[in-house]
C-alpha cells in the first residue's frame, strides 16, 4: 500500500473524517482513512448513543448546512440498510428577551420555518410529558428536531467508505504531512510506526487533536480548546416513562440562559432521559482527567425545574465522558491550511459541541476544497482560518 499514491488521505475517523472518506470514494477518488486508536473507539468526539439534530441556529449560515445534511442522512441511511436518523419536533426555549431566542425567532422567520410560538402554559400542556419554564420565559416549537446514533452512523460512514473502494486503516497515528519532494506535486503523510504514504491532498479531521497535528506538521497555531464534558442520563420516574419517549410525541429541546441545556428523548436506554450541559472543562486530550461532570449542580436544578415529579435529579444515573473541540466563536473551521502547503491540505476542525448533525454536508465541503480548491455550493468565510489571529514558522 505504501507504493500506492491515493488522491486523498483523510487523517482521523471520527464523524467527520469517516464521512468524508465516503463522499470521497462516491465520486471515485483514491481514498485513505486513517485513525490513531481503534476504529469506533470511545476517547474522542463522534462516540455514543445520540446526538440532535436541530435546524434552529442564531446564525443563518448554518441554515443551508443542516437542511442539506437532513437529506444528506436520508440517503446514506438508505444505503447501508439501517436506520441512523430519528424524525422528531424541536423545542427551543428560554428567557423571552435573551438574545439567542430573539435569534432564533429571527432565524425561523427568514427561513420560512413553521413554527410556534409557546408561552410558559401551553408548553406545560403541549407534550406528552409536561415541561415547566419560568413565566418569563418562551419556547419556540418547530417540525425540524431529530437523533441521530453518532457510534453507528460513524461505522455506517466507513461501510460506505469501504463499499465505494476507500481504504481504511486504524492503529495508525499520523506524526508527519509533507511535500513530496521526489515528485512536482503531492504530499507524504507518515505514520508513529514508521509507514509512509503519498497522496495528492490531505484533510485533516483530528478533532481534539487538531490544534497538536497541525502545530506538529506546520508550525501554525489554531486556537481550538479541547473541552472534556458529558452526556447525562437520567432516570424518569415510574410511570411516567413513556410521556418521555421518543414517538410520544416528546421533542429534542435546547435552552438558553445562564446555562445552556440541551436533551433528547427516551431512546438509547428505556427510562432514561438524556440532559447536558453544553460546554465542559479544558483538557489535554492525551491526559485525560475523566472528570465528575461540568456544572453539575446547575445541571441538576435545571432537571428538577424543568421536570419536576417527572425525572429525578439527585444523580445522573449515567455519564458518557467525550471531548468537545471549541474554537472561541464556536464556529467550525473549515480551511486550507495554507502556507508552504498552499491548498493542498485542508482541515476540518472546531467543531465547538454542535458539529454531527451537518457532518455529510461537511464532508461534501471538505471534499470539494480538496479536488477543486472551492466549493460552490455552501458560504463557509465564517469558518475561515484567517479570522483567527494565527502565527506560523512558515
Ligand atoms: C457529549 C457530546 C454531545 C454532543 N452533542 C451534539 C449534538 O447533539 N449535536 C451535534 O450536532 N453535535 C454534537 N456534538 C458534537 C459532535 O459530536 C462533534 O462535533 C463531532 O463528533 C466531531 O467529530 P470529529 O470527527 O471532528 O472529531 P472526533 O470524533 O474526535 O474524530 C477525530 C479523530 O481523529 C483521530 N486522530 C486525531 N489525531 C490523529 C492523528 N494524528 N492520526 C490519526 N488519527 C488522529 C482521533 O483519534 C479521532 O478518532 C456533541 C459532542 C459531545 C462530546
Amino acid at each position: 500500500m505504501e507504493d500506492a499514491e491515493f488522491d486523498v488521505i483523510i487523517i482521523g475517523g471520527g464523524v467527520m473524517g469517516s464521512s468524508t472518506a465516503y463522499d470521497a470514494a462516491k465520486r471515485g477518488l483514491k481514498t485513505l482513512l486513517l485513525e490513531q486508536f481503534d476504529f469506533l473507539h470511545h476517547r474522542g468526539s463522534s462516540h455514543g448513543e445520540s446526538r440532535t439534530i436541530r435546524l434552529t441556529y442564531p446564525q443563518h449560515y448554518y441554515y443551508p448546512l443542516v437542511m442539506d445534511s437532513y437529506a444528506l442522512w436520508q440517503q446514506a441511511q438508505a444505503q447501508v440498510g439501517y436506520q441512523v436518523y430519528f424524525q422528531a419536533h424541536h423545542l427551543d426555549m428560554g428567557p423571552a428577551h435573551h438574545p439567542e431566542m430573539l435569534a432564533v425567532l429571527d432565524y425561523c422567520r427568514t427561513h420560512n420555518i413553521p413554527f410556534q410560538l409557546l408561552n410558559p402554559d401551553q408548553v406545560a400542556h403541549k407534550f406528552s410529558g409536561p415541561i415547566h419554564i419560568p413565566h418569563d420565559w418562551l419556547a419556540l416549537y418547530n417540525p425540524y428536531g431529530g437523533v441521530i446514533k453518532p457510534t453507528k452512523a460513524v461505522a455506517m460512514f466507513q461501510t460506505l467508505a469501504l463499499r465505494n473502494g476507500a481504504v481504511l486503516r486504524d492503529n495508525a497515528e499520523v506524526v508527519s504531512i509533507d511535500k513530496n519532494k521526489e515528485a512536482a506535486s503531492g504530499m507524504v503523510v507518515g505514520t508513529a510506526a514508521g509507514e509512509r504514504f503519498r497522496g495528492k491532498k490531505c484533510v485533516v479531521t483530528a478533532g481534539a487533536w487538531a490544534g497538536k497535528l497541525v502545530k506538529a506538521v506546520s508550525g501554525v497555531e489554531v486556537p481550538i480548546q479541547p473541552l472534556e464534558t458529558h452526556a447525562c442520563y437520567w432516570r424518569v420516574k415510574e410511570g411516567q416513562e413513556g410521556k418521555l419517549a421518543m414517538g410520544s410525541g416528546f421533542p429534542t429541546f435546547s435552552s438558553f440562559g445562564d446555562v445552556y441545556v440541551y436533551g433528547t428523548p427516551t431512546l438509547e436506554f428505556p427510562g432514561l432521559i438524556k440532559v447536558a450541559v453544553h460546554g465542559g472543562k479544558p483538557c489535554d486530550p492525551d491526559k485525560r482527567p475523566w472528570g465528575p461532570g461540568f456544572m453539575m449542580d446547575a445541571l441538576k436544578t435545571w432537571v428538577e425545574e424543568r421536570f419536576p415529579g417527572m425525572v429525578d435529579s439527585s444523580e445522573p444515573v449515567i455519564k458518557q465522558c467525550c471531548m468537545y473541540s471549541m474554537t472561541p466563536d464556536e464556529d467550525f473551521l473549515i480551511d486550507f491550511l495554507g502556507g508552504h502547503f498552499g491548498n493542498d491540505v485542508v482541515v476540518g476542525a472546531g467543531f465547538s459541541g454542535h458539529g454531527f448533525k451537518m457532518a455529510p454536508a461537511i464532508a461534501r465541503i471538505l471534499v470539494d476544497l480538496a479536488l477543486h480548491g472551492e466549493t460552490k455550493w455552501a458560504h463557509i468565510k465564517h469558518f475561515s482560518i484567517a479570522r483567527f489571529k494565527i502565527t506560523s514558522r512558515f
